[in-house]
């Protein structure tokens, strides 16, 4: 399993059926994508807490951070 294919599974229940998250105002495209389940929506607030999570199951509604780079 590459780092890639681990980023996109579930730590909770090890599900690969995940998917992004996106934070921002979401535009047309991406609430489409978000009802076809593609991608969730973070909404627009970036968290004052930070670490934001930027994936979630789609099973066990977990999210976690994908460390990028
Ligand atoms: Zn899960």
């Amino acid at each position: 399993m590459s780092a890639h294919e681990a980023d996109k599974t579930c730590p909770e229940c090890g599900s690969e059926d995940t998917v992004r998250i996106v934070y921002g105002f979401p535009g047309t495209e991406m609430i489409e994508a978000a009802e076809r389940g593609e991608i969730a929506l973070g909404g627009c607030v970036i968290s004052p807490m930070g670490g934001d999570s930027d994936r979630r199951c789609r099973v066990c509604d977990w999210e976690w951070t994908v460390e990028w780079g």
